[in-house]
């Protein structure tokens, strides 16, 4: 079975390059809002729709009439596929609204009423521009053996140069250009792949995983040793800073050159977390899912929890970025993941002999079974239990009672623990 894969390298266009992409990202801004708009004239006349084919036949015509010449002076592909792009988010869109999922929101300060789940106009304004390019384009990826350099070429653009961080294993796919809110640019490159091909051998037999707000994660392994890996507080650390930038920003003059060099240095720190925060998810989710044959994890309701007042930690904690990967990553190795319902109260019940307690607030890190008196580690005890849930405790079962008791014990004493702990991973 073969699938695709992104491969991502930073580019730097040269000044005229930045220049075409600009005039790019402006026609397939142009070209996307445009089939949204003939999408929903069609069904206001007509209540039926026309296929993607059709709108880029309309398209094609719609480019030769007069004032359009900017539309022609640019490749034909990435229109194109925003139009495909435009058609499916309106398609996602009338799903939704047929299946009753669609709902009237009012925004508070202005009074305006709109649907949820209707398709964006892009705007000049947003903060990622992108086009997408495809293999009849033609474009081209040139690299000699050993340069830190790539050549990307595409039609209309010329030459792009790319940091060459890792081998592409085929010739690409498509190809987007991307450029960020930051001002930093990007290529994203699919390339089909057999799967299972690069897989790393487990170590380990099974794991169970709590994810939490007192540690990222707390794993227990089913040859009996456990380990928590804290979190990276990424935001937490630059949150000084963005709060020193908005203060500025809000002295400044809008439409100002120091305005828009302090919107640029905000969406610079933005963007440093957003990659650290990629790197880091991407980072764990390789070990993970690279270390264990079988991995159990909880579904979580981010959404719920983000309302709430963790939600800054939360979101940091970037948990479903984590989990998809790590999803994604069990599929190409060929590894068992398990997901248990999230209304299974994995806190609640003692790992050793079953007991359910009531709910607990979080700041309890530590609690004691009434039942059999042990005393329990919150995250270690619900990260057992979510392994027994998902049925991969039996060869730690036959471990025998003393392994068991020890990797959802308190304290640092715990035979387990020490093998655990002593291995980190770094986060950043
Ligand atoms: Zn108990």
């Amino acid at each position: 079975m073969s699938m695709y894969r992104r491969y991502n390298y930073r580019a730097y266009p040269t000044r005229g390059q930045r220049e075409a992409l600009s005039r790019l990202y402006g026609a397939c801004r142009y070209a996307y809002n445009w089939a949204l708009d003939q999408r929903e004239l069609m069904r206001r006349r007509h209540g039926r729709m026309q296929s993607c084919t059709q709108l880029s036949g309309m398209f094609t015509q719609w480019k030769t009439n007069p004032g359009m010449e900017w539309l022609l002076a640019v490749s034909s592909t990435p229109l194109q596929q925003s139009i495909r792009h435009a058609d499916v988010a309106y398609r996602n869109f009338l799903r939704l609204y047929k299946a009753g999922r669609t709902h009237i929101v009012t925004n508070h300060h202005t009074g305006k009423k709109r649907r949820t789940g209707v398709p964006r106009y892009k705007s000049r304004r947003d903060g990622e521009q992108s086009a997408e390019f495809t293999k009849s384009a033609r474009f081209k990826v040139e690299h000699v053996d050993g340069c830190k350099w790539a050549f990307l070429t595409l039609p209309k653009i010329g030459r792009v140069k790319l940091r060459w961080t890792r081998e592409l294993p085929s010739t690409p796919n498509t190809v987007t250009i991307m450029k960020h809110a930051d001002g930093s640019y990007e290529a994203s490159l699919t390339v089909q792949v057999d799967d299972k091909t690069d897989a790393p051998k487990p170590l380990h037999e099974a794991c169970g995983i709590d994810m939490g707000l007192g540690s990222l994660m707390s794993i227990v392994y089913t040859d009996g040793t456990r380990e928590k890996i804290p979190h990276p507080h990424t935001l937490k650390h630059k949150t000084r800073r963005l709060r020193k930038l908005d203060k500025q920003l809000a002295r400044e003059k809008k439409g100002s050159n120091n305005h828009a060099k302090t919107r640029l240095l905000k969406a610079k720190t933005y963007g440093r977390i957003r990659n650290q925060r990629r790197d880091m998810a991407y980072k764990l989710a390789f070990r993970v899912a690279g270390e264990n044959q079988a991995v159990a994890l909880e579904t979580l309701n981010v959404k719920g929890l983000a309302r709430t007042r963790m939600a800054k930690s939360l979101l940091d904690a970037n948990w479903t970025r984590i989990i998809d990967r790590i999803r994604q990553l069990g599929v190409q190795y060929g590894r068992t993941v398990t997901r248990i319902d999230r209304w299974y109260p994995s806190s609640q019940i003692c790992s050793q002999c079953g007991h359910r307690g009531g709910r607990k607030p979080l700041d309890i890190r530590e609690w004691e079974c009434p039942n059999c008196g042990i005393r329990l580690d919150r995250d270690w005890n619900a990260a057992l239990n979510i392994l027994d849930a998902a049925g991969l405790a039996e060869s730690l079962n036959a471990r025998g009672g003393d392994v068991r008791r020890g990797l959802a014990q308190a304290g640092r004493n715990a035979d387990a623990c020490e093998t655990g702990t002593h291995r980190t991973v770094s986060l950043h």
